[in-house]
């Protein structure tokens, strides 16, 4: 145990982030550099190192959080990157980016405030990085077997360098003209500098791993085609359609899905345009969506000089604390404020949109709504509490609805959808078709990166069983994924 008194005698401290008006004049993280480093060993010394640790369960890696812990704590970094590595690909990314489901199963937080895990876990790899601990790691030797990759976000990098590292030579298939996912177009460079990201291709580059970008199967390639080119296949191609909303105006002007919006930003962080084309400069923007895309657009607009931000969501505000539905050690739907919105703007909640109004130009302009209620379990419109806001840049944020199905992926490959647009897959993490696995969004639906990269090992751990009738691979230790022990 690190500490024995630590939770004690020490207070939770989080990483100490920039001033509001400074860090919206630029794109870099919110967070101070470095601030963490005074302060880390002590925050590490906050853990009970209980005998039954709810942390690792509360993670969906079964991240290995009292031991690494105790090494921060002592201040034996490289073997807290060892360990951390051990269950984790890419801790810089979850570190920065996870909502932090295991500080909500810590035990310590039944009374207390929480470890700050996240906080360690962050210091932990990019200690690791500065020390040169980090270094590509490519197997001794190759098994003569080849694995395609569809999809270059969390989980297909995950699992393609699981499977590199397991001897089989893997391409990853990407249709956009960057590696990355949402990690690169979606989670704008506020939140995540992609410089992390860059650092993390390179390594499995080194390693052996092949990238193909702006190709895009079922459109360039055909898929079963590629099925025969490769041993397997994983499909790793995230739960990207987006939900939309079909109320009058929608074609105007300035109405635009989050991920058309929030691409441009980052390719202008990319150093690809000198300015977004479609910006929130001098416009009032609302946000439709009160989760963490809708918070990502928050910060973006923010950023380029809006003269108005407004949040909408249909749903209530939510309690600041746990209810009675949500005890401990499970993940609570709680009150959040983010750094965006921390950075300003208006959050309404409890209001549907019914409406937009353009101008002569057939530019948005006004965004109509009412507010909302729930009645016997039902959402019902409040008579009279019709109202209109200034509205020249809409963003859509209200989720997605399961994987792309405009591009012959799954058509080709004869693949079967659940109710919600998810590819069906086992305990194994294989679809009905033979040598073709799926994982993260694909088949998850969205979800979170901690989950896509979870389900990235989870599914190289299947796909080398496949190929090789066994596997030294490790699989994320969730009680849920018993079935890939056997
Ligand atoms: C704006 C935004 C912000 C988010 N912020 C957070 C956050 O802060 N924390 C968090 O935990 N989660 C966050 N999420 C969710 C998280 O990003 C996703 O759950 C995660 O990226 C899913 O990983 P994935 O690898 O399954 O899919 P993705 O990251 O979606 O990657 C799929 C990739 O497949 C490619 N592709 C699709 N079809 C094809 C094809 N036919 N051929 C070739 N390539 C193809 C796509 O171009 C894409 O690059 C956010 C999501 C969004 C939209
Ligand atoms: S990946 Fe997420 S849930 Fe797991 S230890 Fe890190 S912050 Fe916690």
């Amino acid at each position: 145990m690190a500490d024995p008194k630590g939770f004690l005698t020490t207070g939770r401290e989080v990483a100490e982030t920039r001033p509001v008006d400074e860090r919206v004049r630029d794109w870099n993280e919110v967070y101070v550099p470095g601030s963490l480093l005074p302060v880390i060993s002590k925050q590490a010394g906050r853990c009970m190192d209980c005998g039954v640790p709810f942390c690792h369960s509360g993670c969906p890696l079964g991240n290995l959080i009292p031991e690494w812990n105790d090494y921060a704590y002592r201040g034996d970094w490289a073997a807290a990157s060892e360990r951390l590595h051990a269950t984790n690909n890419f801790p810089e990314f979850t570190g920065r980016l996870c909502p932090a489901p295991c500080e909500s199963a810590c035990v310590l937080g039944i009374n207390r405030p929480a470890v700050t895990i996240k906080n360690v876990e962050v210091t932990i790899v990019d200690k690791a990085w500065e020390a040169g601990d980090v270094t590509p790691q490519p197997p001794e030797r190759l098994s003569g077997k080849t694995v395609a990759v569809i999809g270059s976000g969390p989980a297909g990098l995950a699992a393609a360098q699981q499977l590199t590292r397991a001897g089989h030579t893997v391409a990853v298939y990407e249709r956009a003209d960057r590696i990355g996912g949402l990690l690169r177009y979606g989670i704008p460079e506020f939140k995540m500098e992609k410089r992390h990201l860059n650092r993390r291709v390179e390594q499995m580059r080194a390693e052996g791993t092949k990238f193909r970008t702006e190709v895009e199967i079922g459109r360039d390639v055909d898929a079963a085609k590629l099925r025969r080119r490769y041993d397997a296949v994983v499909i790793a191609a995230g739960a990207t359609a987006a939900r939309d909303l079909p109320v009058p105006g929608r074609e105007l002007n300035g109405v635009h899905q989050a991920m058309e919006y929030l691409p441009l930003a980052n390719k202008v962080q990319e150093g690809d345009l000198t300015r977004a084309p479609i910006s929130a400069e001098g416009k009032h923007v609302v946000v439709i969506g009160g989760g963490d895309t809708g918070a990502d657009c928050v910060g973006t607009a923010h950023r380029q000089g809006a003269a108005s931000v407004t949040q909408l969501e249909i749903m209530p505000r939510p309690s600041e604390d746990r209810q009675p539905h949500q005890p401990w050690p499970t993940f609570p739907m709680l009150y959040k404020v983010t750094s965006a919105h921390e950075e300003g703007g208006e959050r309404v909640y409890s209001v549907s949109t019914t409406r937009f109004e353009g101008d002569e130009e057939g530019n948005v302009q006004w965004l109509h709504l009412i507010e909302v209620e729930f009645v016997d379990g039902r959402l019902e419109q409040k008579a009279g509490t019709e109202r209109r806001i200034p509205a020249q840049l809409v963003t859509l944020a209200m989720g997605f609805t399961g994987t792309d199905q405009e591009n012959g992926l799954v058509r080709q490959f004869g693949l079967e959808l659940d109710g919600r647009g998810n590819i069906v897959r086992d305990a194994s993490y294989a679809t009905g078709v033979d040598g073709v696995f799926v994982a993260g969004d694909a088949g998850r639906g969205q979800s979170l990166i901690v989950w896509a990269i979870a389900e990235g090992r989870a599914a190289a751990r299947g796909v080398d069983r496949y190929l090789t009738g066994q596997s030294t691979l490790p699989y994320p230790v969730r009680p849920t994924d018993r079935a890939l022990a056997v």
